[in-house]
Formats: C-alpha cells, structure tokens, sequence
C-alpha cells in the first residue's frame, strides 16, 4: 500500500467521507507560505493551515524557541506545579489584554476552551446563587467548536452540527446582527437586532448564565461580518440583567481583523475571553479562556471553590513557549503594515469575482477576503485544482475564502486571488 492508500484506507479526516475521501496531498514540507507535497510541488497556504500559521510555517524565532524547551522541558503536569513558559506566556498575555481580564486557564484546543469558558460562567452564576442559570444565548451564524457543549452554540444550521440537533441541549438562538460592518448602523432595535436580544433578557434573563459571540467576525459558520456597535449594545443588556459575556478570538485573535483582537473594533472588554487558534503562530496546539478578576474571584469564595476542569496537557510548556516567540514577533508590530497592505490588496484582486453570475459577496476585513457564492462550492474541485495553481484553498458551504499568512509577498498574494476568482468562475453557472 502507498502511504496515501494507507491513509485514504485507515485514516479519517475532518468533515471528510471516510468511503470517498476526494483528492489528498501529502505534504513533507512546510516553510513560510509555502507547502511542499511529496511529489515536489509547491502550494501557497492561503488558508494559514485553518487559520493559525500567522507567521507562515517554521519560523525560525518559533522552532528555536521549541527547540530549545524540548530540550529542558517538554512537558510536565500543571497540577501543583508550575513553569516558566506559563508564566511568561501569562505575563505577555496580561501585558496585552486590556485590564480586567488577567485569570489565564490553558488548555489544548479552541473547543476546550470554549467548554472551559461555558463551564466559568455557570459556576460564576451558581456561586451568585443564580442556580437556574444554565443555559446559553447566541446569534445564528456562529461557531464555537465541535465538543459537545460547543456544539450546542453553534447556528443549527449552518454550525456544521445540524445532525446532532435532537441531542443537544438548547439553547437561545438570536438573528444574526442585521447591521453588516461596512453598513450605517441603526437606532431601531427592531432594525439593528438589538431588540430581540432585549426581549429574550427581558423573558429568560434568569435562566441564562452567558451570551456567548464571535466579535464582528463570524468564521467557519458563515463568514459573515457583522457592526461592532452591536457588541457594545449587547454588552450593556448583558451587564444590566446579570448575563455574562464571553468573547470567542480564537478566529480572529492576533491581528487577523486589522485590529489585534476583534473586539478592540468596538472597545469593549468581555467577562471571558476565548484565544486559540494562531496562538502559537500555528506550530503546536494550545488555547486559553481568560477571566475577569469578578469572574475568577466569584468562583474561588463560591462553596465549590475551585474550577471543575483540568485538561492532561494543561499548560504544556512546548506549546507555550511557541507561544511566547510569536507573541514577540506580533509585538514587533509588523503585522498591522503587512495586515493593512493584505487587506488593500484583497480588495483589488477579489474585485473582479462581485459581477461573476453565481456570487453573491465580495467581502474583506483585515487578512481575510471571502467570495461568497449563491450555490454551495464543492471543496474537492480547489483541492483537486491546487497542485495547478499552486495555492492551497479549501471553500467551505457558500465561501471561497483566505487567511494568508501575514508574510505573504505581494507576487503570491496575487496568486493567491488569482485562484480564488477563477474557482469562483468555475463554480458560477
Ligand atoms: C476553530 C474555532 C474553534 C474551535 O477550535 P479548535 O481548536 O478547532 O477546537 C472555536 N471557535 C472559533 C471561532 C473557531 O474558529
């Protein structure tokens, strides 16, 4: 068996059909933008591997960092005991949150930490003696995982769990914010979507313990981009009837939307922050959910006490001191120019797809650039295109989209929406 009739045989892939699993590259090599399969070709990571990879692959500031703690310190468990790399990585990430949010629990991936963030807001609530508080609210549109809980935040529809609908709990499902970013906002609540969110506080406030949302961006349920005044809005309703607010960055976190996180579009601070993703500049798995000091003091004097959840690999020094290497390189503070000349240059280059038959949206914030489609886009047609065009994409539901690297050089950057307009044109009909 060859290795890729091993895998098409033996292993799963996401969201993939273990009986017709589609075109599969195997890639040996992985260096800046560019990924090298094993017959040699190259393909440009537009999708920064789901992402993640900020800084292109293997930088070198993030592998010595990497190799020098698997050398001393590869991992060791979190309970009762401590390391440097958690404790820079916490201070770095104190030093560049805004105040308020500075109680730091890691974990090993996006899910987790969104699990991780459900669970402090209910025992926040019980230990207010809010015991009835056990649901969630959300808008449709979004996506928060694919644990079991996560997947209950998800949009119903287009969350990618639709299948598990009878089996998840429920939770409130809000309209998606009417008001796109690039819109004027509007003082109706009937019109900005403000005021469905004030009628389901104003009936089930004290059943919710959490409204949970991607700030401005909605990624893998839709790629949508909604008015940051929404946020602030919806943050006032929350605090006047005792609903916390968690903020899910592990998609547009460290710099992805122009800002170095989202929620700085709309300059507000959320009771629970959620980071993963480009985390450790996309070298190694980690996350983290960060808590106000209100909400991490209120469970420690609670009768519990402690927060019920401890991942195995909590903390694992390697990934945190990736970690670390590329929090500094984002602090040299190069990603605001290279993310802003991305931004103008998605613009120009995905324009000519908006008079294309089958689109319907051209849109671009920060290093993200989406052609979305009338007709869902089949991914196994990009997949099989990219030893051809030499750009890595992989369309999701209606999107043709990228997140370059932020180190992507104009030339592939052209490359890059080259593509993404000719399979935009390919799926037109
Ligand atoms: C990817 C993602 C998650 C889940 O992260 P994993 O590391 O895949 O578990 C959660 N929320 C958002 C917004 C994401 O983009």
């Amino acid at each position: 068996m060859t290795p890729l009739d091993f895998d098409a045989r033996h292993l799963w892939h996401p969201y993939t059909n273990v009986l017709a699993p589609g075109p599969m590259h195997l890639i040996t090599k992985a260096e800046g933008v560019w990924l090298t399969r094993d017959d040699g070709g190259q393909m440009i990571d537009a999708m920064s591997s789901w992402w993640c990879a900020v800084h292109g692959h293997r930088h070198p500031a993030i592998t010595s960092a990497m190799h020098t703690q698997i050398d001393t310190l590869p991992h060791v468990m979190f309970g009762g005991l401590t390391h440097d790399p958690a404790i820079e990585l916490g201070r770095k990430l104190v030093a560049m949150l805004p105040d308020g949010l500075d109680r730091i629990f890691y974990s090993d991936s996006g899910s987790v930490a969104i699990e991780v963030a459900l669970k402090m807001a209910v025992q926040y609530q019980m230990a207010k003696g809010e015991t009835g508080r056990t649901q969630f609210a959300t808008i449709r549109g979004g996506y928060h995982g694919d644990t079991w809980k996560a997947m209950s935040v998800c949009d119903p529809v287009t969350g990618m769990h639709g299948l598990f609908a009878g089996a998840l709990s429920i939770q409130h499902f809000l309209p998606r914010p009417p008001v796109g970013l690039t819109d004027d906002w509007s003082d109706d609540p009937a019109l900005n979507g403000i005021g469905a969110l004030s009628d389901l506080l104003d009936h089930n406030a004290r059943s919710i313990a959490a409204l949970i949302l991607e700030p401005v961006v909605q990624g893998a349920g839709g790629m949508y981009f909604y008015h940051p005044e929404y946020l602030r809005q919806a943050q006032a309703l929350c605090r006047a009837h005792g609903v916390l607010l968690i903020l899910d960055e592990i998609a547009t976190g460290f710099g992805r939307t122009g800002q170095m996180f989202a929620m700085d579009h709309a300059d507000i601070v959320p009771d629970i922050l959620c980071l993963g993703k480009a985390l450790t500049g996309g070298h190694i798995t980690l996350a983290a959910t960060i808590a106000s000091e209100e909400v991490a003091r209120g469970i420690g004097e609670s009768a519990a006490g402690v927060m019920m959840h401890g991942p195995t690999y909590m903390a694992n020094p390697l990934a945190c001191a990736a970690a670390c290497a590329s929090l500094d390189l984002l602090a040299s503070g190069d990603w605001k120019t290279n993310v802003q000349s991305i931004e103008a240059q998605l613009r120009d280059g995905l324009a000519p797809a908006a008079t294309l038959p089958g689109v319907r949206d051209v849109r671009v914030l920060g290093a993200i650039g989406v052609i979305e489609m009338h007709d869902p886009v089949d991914a196994r047609i990009a997949h099989a295109r990219a030893p051809e065009t030499g750009v890595w994409l992989r369309p999701f539901g209606h999107n043709i989209y990228t997140m370059p690297p932020y180190i992507i050089t104009p030339d592939e950057l052209s490359r890059v929406t080259m593509a993404m307009v000719e399979l935009a044109q390919g799926s037109s009909r």
